[in-house]
């Protein structure tokens, strides 16, 4: 997508599409602005959505993998090595039988040790408790020591296609600005979550989840959004303080 200017336009007619602060004070949202966000979001995913290896199973494991591997991490890093792991450990059985220090050097170049070792933990923790079955009740995944909030959502909707919420950066990110528009996005945590779960079309989780991190990675990003060409601009409450 090409970064031009913004053009000129009226900010005042604008403002009055998108969504007030009003609007995020009560329990629901506008209804009509929802569903022109989720529609929007969903037509932009359905056309420019990535074709990711994660995105053609349900394993609740591999997505796991995948999860786990994609925090801090960049996609195009994240490929070869989610098929290298697979391939090594092809089970969540399989990854609780290895050795930590071997499961630590397979994880190696992608960095903050730490995600091999809650990894493999979580193996053990599930063969051992849920005799190797992962969980799909969001309790019982939160109980893993290593899954949080954002992990359990993620695998929930895309394992066990559930409307579960997710929050990740680029979520928080998207939201914060459409939502929003101004402040600290991490001090508006709670609303977000929120948000993000108040505005999951019922039954599209999956697909709902996944068009909002690919658009936070890909139209707005955190340095120079591509606003010009964003289908979310008539509603966006950053839009064009953050046009490029
Ligand atoms: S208009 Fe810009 S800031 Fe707003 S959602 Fe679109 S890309 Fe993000």
């Amino acid at each position: 997508m090409s970064r031009k200017r913004s053009p000129s336009h009226s900010s005042r007619s604008r403002a009055s599409k998108r969504i007030r602060q009003s609007d995020l004070q009560t329990d629901s949202i506008d209804p009509t602005i929802k569903r022109r966000f989720q529609r929007r979001l969903l037509a932009w995913y359905r056309k420019y959505g990535r074709d990711l290896p994660w995105r053609r199973t349900s394993d609740p494991y591999k997505i796991l993998v995948s999860e786990v591997m994609l925090q801090q991490t960049q996609v195009d890093r994240v490929i070869p090595k989610y098929h290298e792991f697979l391939e090594k450990y092809p089970t969540v059985q399989d990854l609780a039988a290895a050795k930590p220090e071997e499961v630590r050097e397979l994880w190696y170049p992608l960095g903050y040790n730490i995600r091999p070792h809650r990894l493999h933990s979580i193996a053990c923790e599930t063969v051992e408790r849920y005799g190797g079955t992962i969980p799909k009740e969001p309790d019982a995944l939160l109980s893993l020591k290593g899954i949080g909030r954002y992990t359990a959502g993620a695998v929930r909707s895309f394992a066990f296609n559930e409307d579960a919420p997710i929050l990740d950066t680029n979520v928080m990110r998207v939201l914060h600005r459409v939502f929003y528009g101004e402040g600290e996005p991490k001090a508006l945590k709670s609303r977000l979550w929120a948000l993000s779960e108040a505005l999951i079309p019922k039954g599209k989780g999956y697909d709902f989840n996944q068009a909002l991190m690919d658009f936070g990675a890909m139209v707005c990003t955190a340095r120079k959004p591509y606003c010009v060409r964003c289908p979310l601009r008539s509603l966006c409450r950053a839009y064009p303080d953050r046009s490029t």
